[in-house]
């Protein structure tokens, strides 16, 4: 694993220590949901690497600044259109196939769009 810095996007394992994290989990709690299972230890350095990349102090500083962020939206989850597609792509999680059918249906729209825009002028 290289080294994190600030700035760069967090990886799917630390979006999902600090989604679990944010929900209330203890960092064991979060590292038992994980899939495969990690150890505690292993949950706290994934939150570390978020903490560096982030520029958090605390777990609710990188909790808030993830908001901000829009990695955590606080929106309620909805799936399969292109906000559902863009949450699972943002979260690192692999995208679900009522997301996949949503977003294939936007960019559908979204070029035809440009098309007739294309058109008009
Ligand atoms: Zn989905």
């Amino acid at each position: 694993m290289s080294t994190p810095r600030f700035g760069q996007p967090l990886g799917a394992r630390e979006t999902q220590v600090l989604l679990l994290v944010s929900d209330g989990l203890s960092y064991g709690e979060a590292a038992s949901r994980l899939q495969p299972k990690v150890s505690e230890n292993t949950a706290k350095a994934h939150m570390q690497n978020a903490f560096i990349k982030l520029g958090a102090r605390s777990a609710a500083h990188a909790v808030f600044l993830a908001c901000q962020a829009g990695i955590l939206d606080g929106r309620p989850r909805r799936h399969g259109d292109h906000a559902g597609y863009e949450a699972h792509r943002r979260r690192g999680e692999t995208i679900c196939d009522l997301c996949r059918a949503g977003e294939r249906a936007h960019r559908k729209a979204m070029k035809k769009t440009s098309k007739q825009n294309r058109e008009a002028a």
